[in-house]
Order: C-alpha cells, then sequence, then structure tokens
C-alpha cells in the first residue's frame, strides 16, 4: 500500500487533506491527476449502467436531508459501530477490528496478548505469546494461540486484554455503541430542532424520490434509479489510505422489482453485470471473488447480500455490497411520512411497494483497486538499450487520466514542434492530451509510462516528409508508424470503443 500511496503522493493523484496544517485522519484531495481518474470511472459507470440502459435513470439528491430520513431508515437508532477506548493513549478502536488471545502454558493461563485486524495478525499474536512467556519465565509448552474478536471477549476480560496501543492491561473499555454520522445545525439555531445529517449513504436520497421519479418520468418496474454523490461516515478508524476515509463517494442504484420477481435470478444478473464491469474498466477478473453474507448475518428485512471483493494491498476486502432488501426502505419512508409510495402496476393491475435490489459501491475503493491493479514495475530497453527498471501503471485506456502524450522528437526543430503542435490541438479537441517537448525521448515517455498514459505519439524527421507519426504503446513499448487519420481511427477504438 506504501508503493501506491507514495506514487499517487509523487506524481498528483492523492494528497492528505489540508496537508500543510498536518492532514485530516480520514480525508483526501485528488490532484490533477487523481480528478481525471475519478471523473472516468464515474463517467464510465454512468455511462454503462444508465445511458447503457432503458431501464435506469439518474438522479443527484442533496446531501443533506430532512432528518426524519435518517429516522425512518434507522441510521439514527442503528448505524454504528462498536468502539473500544483505551484510557490510556485516548486511541480508539472499532472493537470488531480488535482480537485477542489467551496465553496458556501446560493448560495453565499466563495472561493475555492482543493485536489489531491484519493479514499478519496470527504470527504477531503468536510472537507476542512467546515474549509473555519468556517475560512470566514461565517452564512448559505454548498451546497453539486462538485468536478471538474483541466482540467476544467475557465482561471479566476485559480488564484482562492488554490495550493494542501500549500492551498494558486495565485501559480498555467495554464495546460502546458510536453513531457513525456526521451532524450538523441548519439555520440559525444550535438547538434539537435545528440538528440534521451530512447522508451516511446516496441510497435514501433515491428512495425518497422514487415517488417523484414514477410520477414524473416514464419508468416501469422493474427499473433502476441511480446515483453518484458524496457520503459522510465518521468513522472510528480510518485506514488502509482511502479504502476507509469519512468522506467518498458512492455509485449506487435501487432497482425496482415487483414482489412477485424472481429475485434470486436477478441478483445474480447484477453480481454478474457488475463483476463484468470492473473488468471492463481494467480490474482482472482472477483478482475478484464473491463474498455471499450467511444468513445469520443479514439484516432482519433482508433475503440476500453478496459482496464482490478484490484482492487490494491489505489483502481480500470489500469492494461493492450487492443486497437483496426487500421493501423495507420503502415501508419505513411510506409509514413515517404518511404519504402513499405505492407504485401501480399496469400489467397485474394492483398497487405495491417494489422491492430493491441494491447494488453500492464505493468510488474511492474502485479508484484503489484500479491503481492497484495497474501498478507494474518491469524492465525494459533504455535508449542506448540497455534493460531499464520501470514503473507502469497500465490503466485501461478507457479510464486512463491522460489517454496519449504528443512529443516532437526534437525541440530545436521548429517544423518538428509545429507539427506536434498541430496534432496535440487536434486530438485535445476530443481527448485529455498532453504535449512534452524537453528532455531525452526516452525519459518522456518513462514519465508519461508511470502515470499511465497509454499511448504516446512521437513526431519526427520522416513526418515532414511522409506526414505519419510513431505511436508507441505503453505496455509492449512496440511503436508503429501511420498517418494522422489512422491514428485518430485508434485511438478512437482503444479509449472509446467500438461504435
Ligand atoms: P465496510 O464493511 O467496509 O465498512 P459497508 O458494508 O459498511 O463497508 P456499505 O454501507 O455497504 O459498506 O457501503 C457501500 C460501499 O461504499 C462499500 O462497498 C464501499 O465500496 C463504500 N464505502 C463504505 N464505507 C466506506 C468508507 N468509509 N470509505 C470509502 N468507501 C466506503
Amino acid at each position: 500500500m506504501s508503493i501506491i500511496e507514495g506514487l499517487c503522493k509523487r506524481r498528483g493523484f492523492i494528497y492528505r487533506s489540508s496537508e500543510i496544517y498536518g492532514g485530516l485522519n480520514g480525508f483526501f484531495d485528488y490532484g490533477p491527476l487523481g480528478v481525471e481518474l475519478k471523473n472516468n470511472i464515474k463517467q464510465a459507470w454512468w455511462n454503462d449502467f444508465v445511458h447503457g440502459r432503458d431501464d435506469i435513470v439518474g438522479l443527484d439528491a442533496s446531501i443533506i436531508m430532512h432528518p426524519n430520513v435518517w429516522r425512518a431508515s434507522g441510521h439514527v437508532a442503528g448505524f454504528s459501530d462498536p468502539m473500544v477506548d483505551c484510557k490510556e493513549s485516548k486511541l480508539r478502536f472499532r472493537a470488531d477490528q480488535i482480537y485477542f488471545a489467551e496465553v496458556k502454558v501446560d493448560g495453565h493461563t499466563i495472561g493475555y496478548v492482543s493485536v489489531l485486524e491484519d493479514e499478519g495478525m496470527q504470527a504477531e499474536a503468536e510472537k507476542k505469546a512467546h515474549e509473555l512467556k519468556r517475560k512470566k519465565g514461565a517452564q512448559g509448552e505454548l498451546e497453539p494461540v486462538v485468536l478471538k474478536n474483541y466482540m467476544e471477549a467475557k465482561p471479566g476480560e476485559y480488564d484482562l486484554i492488554p490495550s493494542p496501543a501500549t500492551g498494558n492491561t486495565g485501559t480498555l473499555t467495554p464495546p460502546r455503541d458510536f453513531n457513525l454520522m456526521f451532524q450538523t445545525y441548519v439555520g440559525a439555531m444550535r438547538d434539537e430542532t435545528a440538528i440534521a445529517y451530512l447522508r451516511p449513504e446516496t441510497a435514501q436520497g433515491i428512495f425518497v424520490d422514487f415517488k417523484n421519479i414514477c410520477d414524473t418520468s416514464r419508468v416501469k418496474v422493474p427499473f433502476g434509479i441511480a446515483q453518484i454523490g458524496k457520503a459522510f461516515r465518521n468513522e472510528i478508524t480510518p485506514r488502509n489510505f482511502i479504502f476507509r476515509s469519512r468522506e467518498f463517494e458512492q455509485m449506487e442504484i435501487e432497482y425496482f422489482i415487483s414482489p412477485e420477481a424472481d429475485w434470486k435470478k436477478l441478483h445474480r444478473e447484477w453480481i454478474d453485470a457488475c463483476k463484468k464491469w470492473f473488468v471492463s474498466i481494467g480490474l482482472p477478473e482472477c483478482e475478484l471473488a464473491e463474498d455471499v453474507h450467511p444468513k445469520e448475518k443479514l439484516a432482519h428485512y433482508a433475503k440476500a447480500c453478496t459482496d464482490i471483493t478484490f484482492h487490494f494491498p491489505h489483502g481480500l476486502q470489500e469492494l461493492q455490497g450487492i443486497a437483496v432488501r426487500g421493501d423495507f426502505d420503502l415501508t419505513q419512508h411510506q409509514n413515517a411520512s404518511n404519504k402513499n409510495l405505492e407504485y401501480f402496476d399496469e400489467n397485474l393491475k394492483r398497487k405495491y411497494l417494489p422491492h430493491v435490489i441494491e447494488p453500492s459501491l464505493g468510488v474511492d475503493r474502485t479508484f484503489l483497486a484500479v491503481m492497484t491493479a495497474a501498478y507494474t514495475e518491469d524492465e525494459v530497453p533504455n535508449d542506448k538499450g540497455q534493460p531499464e527498471k520501470r514503473v507502469v501503471l497500465k490503466f485501461s485506456p478507457r479510464i486512463a487520466p491522460l489517454k496519449a502524450a504528443v512529443f516532437p522528437l526534437v525541440k530545436n526543430k521548429p517544423e518538428i514542434f509545429e507539427k506536434a503542435k498541430s496534432i496535440y490541438e487536434r486530438l485535445r479537441r476530443r481527448w485529455n492530451v498532453f504535449f512534452d517537448a524537453s528532455g531525452a525521448i526516452g525519459r518522456r515517455y518513462r514519465r508519461q509510462d508511470e502515470i499511465g498514459t497509454p499511448f504516446g505519439i512521437t513526431v519526427d524527421f520522416q513526418t515532414l516528409e511522409d506526414g505519419t507519426v510513431t505511436l508507441r504503446d505503453r505496455d509492449t513499448t512496440q511503436q508503429v508508424r501511420m498517418s494522422v487519420e489512422e491514428l485518430i481511427w485508434h485511438l478512437t477504438d482503444k479509449i472509446d470503443g467500438k461504435i
């Protein structure tokens, strides 16, 4: 992760928010290349799921909504994570991210160890258990270290489990619920009646506008409403770069279906469509997996939920959740608002509250997955034909921040410079293209490789004679000569896809 984080900072993809003031934990800024990549991801999603389908329409709801929205949805009462405080270090942890083990030597408990959830936590706990045995001078055989989640600790154990921050016992509190919604006040008054929340998900805006959209658009069940927008969660432990932050963006769809529809079949179709989309933006299929939530872990109203997971640098983790939520949300809002939200089905000739399938995806997590998949180190020949290590971001041309870079081979030949400039001007009308005339050509290629520009176009002496340019492929470094017309066809095909 630190390699990707370093590259993101160095090349202007992502910075820590308010960095000159020391940063603000859980908040990030997307720099010049980051904003391009992020916009391209969002645009690709919108194109494929909204413009590319007849059964989905878009929405852009407000971030701050009536506080009753969040009462009805259950977020005020229940959108919380269990947290644990360390009274000594003043650090706060998510209880379900702390693991502990009773350390036993020859059947006798000699103490406890604790670790934070991590790929290497078992090995770390074993190391700590050996250390404890040595410190206590215990003789005999150390029994296998069996990790348990802090949520499973018995009340008598809270004082015995050492803090993962200090290693001292007696400083951790029992788990307590912590609501993740950010609060604010609307208007001039600062009392209870003025409290409002920054939305913790975009989905509720869709449910609240369901009736409006039915009344004003020609939608017919089954149909979906899609929304892209910011969401805010006061996460207890924002971690792993942009994987878990406090301000992030979501791309969510509520797909409304009849209560009699074959939801299992539709759920499967949605999982497949979403996986296909990830592959279309460059995530290798072999890095994606499915995590089916067991029945006992589902919310009481949910019929099923499958996460699409991805091999992030810190392990196989949720990228997208695809839940079947029944009619829970519309029922809640209908009851709380006292407005009839039923839909009249012309085929069935009756009214009902539709059920939903909810594919819910984080833009920032998709960004991190794209970065992870694209990051490659390889060796290519340099200007002198010697093998040289290079870092290359193998973005799909569809979402690459810059689509191509145009290079005049030499700087001091005005005809070459002007010709290159004119090709650049022509291409930039359509795509985000870069012009670079400074430095050795090999170095210029390398700079573009590191930021994932898929195509390099070089204008040289031969261009002045026959009008052809060379087109370099980022991944293979192969160069082919072609006319400018052929170049435009080639780029259109690779970037925008076949029409
Ligand atoms: P997690 O279990 O990782 O906290 P979640 O199950 O609470 O996630 P959902 O409420 O289902 O997440 O949100 C849908 C999607 O929004 C997630 O799959 C993820 O892509 C994204 N997401 C959720 N929380 C965050 C966050 N704090 N930072 C970045 N993206 C997030």
